[in-house]
């Protein structure tokens, strides 16, 4: 395979994200005939919804909060969180919310600028959430459900779960059983069981193989960034159930297992490994790629890219094994089982410290709030910094401000 080449800075390219760009749009562009054709019938689901039965019942799955990100990376979120916020839904919740809110009724989605002939986001059959993650999915899922009159189910989570234990996974289980009736009358299709072993079958692999991509970060140099893992993640979450997250990752993995028998990394000169908490701040993602890279700091892992790895999953036992996935989730759990995840991860990829990003509309994925840096640099004797904004309401983050701190922490790493 050929020697990647490097970005403007010194970032190395990665050769399969042509590959990937193709998968998204192929993605869009099936999910916009299917909406306007009426068949398939088009699922909405939160990105730990029961997507493996949602496929297995031959729904398309569309993700909302993929959508959000969408609106966050091109930088159009803040155009349209005012609107949300004009019809009473808080600036202080979360933006993906607010800002895929707000372009619905603006009639606009970025997805028509990359995508020609998409207009709108495809009209749902059903809405499917799982609370697993917050509350907010739910509500994001009432309005839209309301506004198409189309019925809007799902599964009530635990939160602040120490151990999953079997009470927590029959409690899950049930509801995702119970979600059936009603996708059957959507979708016209009888439930087969077998055809739901092999959407799990599929998501294990796909899930196998995204940790396999990621502990490539394990590697000194990472061939890989948190960046990069942002990017190329887009399959794990939209895709998660089919063969063509399959096949990416089996197109992925390669490429980066050569780097790292080449000790190739994806910054030319790797000083120092951070790790990431917390949501991407998608507007700045670049603009904060080519500071760590000027900082010759790697962001090797963080808890966000690894919110889609679900060893849980079984074929021969699908509803319990969702059950439990969705529930071991990183979101889902106590601070305590929390820090001896981070604690974990620090060790594996060999971190010198943790970066806690403090998202101002997303409570559920700000894990600064309540100690637990203090108590990880207590436990691990490694420093952290937290540097505050948002997933996508820009108005929120300091460039200037997250700039001087992230420099001033790696000075202190430095010495
Ligand atoms: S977890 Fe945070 S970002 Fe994701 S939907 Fe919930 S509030 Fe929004």
């Amino acid at each position: 395979m050929p020697e990647a080449p490097r970005d403007k800075g010194a970032r190395k390219k990665i050769v399969a994200v042509g590959l990937m760009k193709k998968l998204m749009a192929d993605h869009f562009y099936e999910l916009d005939k299917a909406a306007k054709e009426g068949r398939p019938k088009v699922a909405w689901c939160t990105s730990v919804g029961p997507a493996e039965l949602l496929r297995a019942m031959g729904f398309l799955v569309y993700f909302p909060e993929n959508h959000g990100a969408v609106l966050g990376a091109t930088r159009t979120a803040n155009d349209y969180i005012p609107l949300a916020n004009a019809i009473g839904y808080s600036p202080d919740i979360c933006s993906y919310l607010t800002s895929d809110v707000g372009a619905f009724l603006k009639g606009e989605t970025p997805l028509s600028k990359a995508y020609e002939g998409i207009t709108s986001v495809p009209k749902p059959d059903v809405l499917v959430f799982n609370t697993n993650q917050c509350r907010e999915v739910q509500d994001w899922f009432l309005w839209f459900g309301r506004r198409f009159k189309a019925p809007v189910i799902g599964v009530n989570s635990y939160r602040g779960v120490k151990d999953v234990t079997e009470a927590h996974v029959e409690g899950v289980a049930k509801q995702i059983e119970a979600l059936v009736p009603t996708l059957e009358k959507v979708s016209g299709n009888k439930f087969d069981i077998d055809a739901l072993r092999k959407t799990v079958a599929l998501s294990l692999e796909t899930t196998v193989l995204w940790k396999k991509v990621l502990e490539t970060a394990a590697a000194v140099p990472s061939p890989i960034t948190f960046f990069d893992g942002t990017i190329h993640m887009g399959p794990a979450v939209v895709l998660r159930g089919t063969q063509q997250a399959v096949d990416y990752y089996k197109a992925l993995l390669p490429e980066l297992e050569q780097r790292v028998a080449e000790k190739s990394g994806a910054l030319e000169n790797e000083r120092h490994r951070l790790y990431w908490d917390g949501m991407p701040i998608w507007g700045k993602l670049r603009e904060m790629a080519e500071l760590f890279q000027s900082l010759n700091t790697n962001v090797v892992a963080s808890t966000y890219c690894n919110s889609w790895i679900f060893d849980a999953f079984n074929p021969k036992d699908p509803f319990r094994s969702m059950a439990r996935a969705y529930t071991e989730l990183f979101i889902v759990r106590s601070d305590e089982a929390k820090e001896a995840y981070i604690e974990s991860m620090v060790k594996k990829f060999k971190v010198t410290g943790i970066l806690f990003h403090d998202s101002k509309t997303c409570p559920n994925n700000s894990n600064c709030r309540h100690g637990m840096p203090q108590r990880l640099k207590e436990r691990l004797g490694i420093p952290f910094l937290v540097v505050y904004g948002d997933l996508n309401d820009l108005r929120c983050y300091s460039e200037e401000q997250a700039k001087t701190s992230i420099e001033a922490f790696v000075e202190q790493l430095e010495r």
